[in-house]
């Protein structure tokens, strides 16, 4: 089991959106867990206000330190206390001495691709922060960050809507996710191609064709008119991707042959 800790002030926002369709069902499966974990929880003023005026002046309020750290030793005395009870006495924690991964979402973080997606998958436990108003005071940054992600180059309210993304993106290449381990076996971004257009019934809709080769049966024929489709739709959509795609000396030229006006081979 994956298990993901959101550190969010809007608990509600993101379990609203991850407790529906396949990521809430693998959540019922037991395949993954969510928790989100409200930092105004750990508030340490009677106000129970979590922000303050930046040092410095400037427009908008910061999120404070010491309510992000409480939080975040929060969940990790929950992760402590879930490894307790799974380690038979007197042995050591599977991942003792491990960091624990902590994403902040943030505008500065590296852009969030699919790669990075599948490196996430792999880690037991991913704790995502989200920051708000101006941001977080750099130094629970310093003190509990270990991976600054962005979601691309624009600025959002909060970090809610990233870390969805994020679990989102990474659940579904957990084991058992998908319906089908086959559905995440060729996707865009898998050896820097984007996948190939796809067709479902009826045959012919508003005069529009299924491309033949489709419906011929010919496996080996249909994974070449794929791949070849992947091509060209990357030379046409996303050309910057090829340059680090592996292609056959044809593919590139194939892909070279690119102009604005590409069809679907039919
Ligand atoms: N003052 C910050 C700056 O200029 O870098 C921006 C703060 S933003 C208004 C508030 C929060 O939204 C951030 O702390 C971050 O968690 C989240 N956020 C905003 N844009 C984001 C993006 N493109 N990717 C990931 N998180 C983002």
């Amino acid at each position: 089991m994956m298990r993901f800790y959101i550190m969010t002030l809007f608990p509600e926002m993101v379990m609203g959106g991850l407790n529906t369709s396949i990521i809430g069902r693998a959540k019922g499966k037991g395949l993954l867990s969510i928790e989100a974990v409200n930092i105004r929880d750990y508030a340490f003023n009677k106000h129970n206000s979590v922000d303050d005026y930046p040092y410095g002046g400037g427009a908008g309020m910061l999120m404070q330190a010491e309510p992000v750290y409480q939080a975040y030793e929060a969940v990790r005395e929950k992760i402590r206390g879930i490894e307790e009870c799974k380690r038979p006495e007197g042995r050591k924690a599977q991942n003792e001495g491990k960091r624990l991964r902590v994403v902040y979402l943030s505008p500065q973080g590296r852009t969030f691709n699919q790669k990075m997606a599948e490196e996430f998958s792999t880690e037991k436990e991913l704790v995502l922060l989200c920051g708000h108003y101006e941001g977080i005071d750099e130094r629970v940054l310093e003190e509990i960050v270990t991976d600054y992600v962005s979601v691309g180059d624009y600025v959002l309210t909060g970090g809610e809507l990233p870390a969805m993304i994020l679990v989102d993106a990474i659940a579904r290449l957990v084991p058992g996710v998908l319906h089908n381990d086959v559905s995440a076996e060729f996707e865009s971004f898998q050896d820097n191609l984007l996948e190939y257009p796809q067709y479902s019934r009826p045959e012919v809709w508003h005069e529009k064709s299924v491309p033949k080769v489709l419906l011929s049966g010919h496996h080996a024929n249909v994974e070449k008119w794929r791949r070849r489709q992947s091509v060209l739709r990357t030379a046409r959509l996303r050309p910057d991707l090829l340059q680090k795609a592996e292609l056959t000396k044809e593919e590139r030229e194939l892909a070279e042959s690119v102009t604005d006006t590409y069809k679907i081979d039919t």
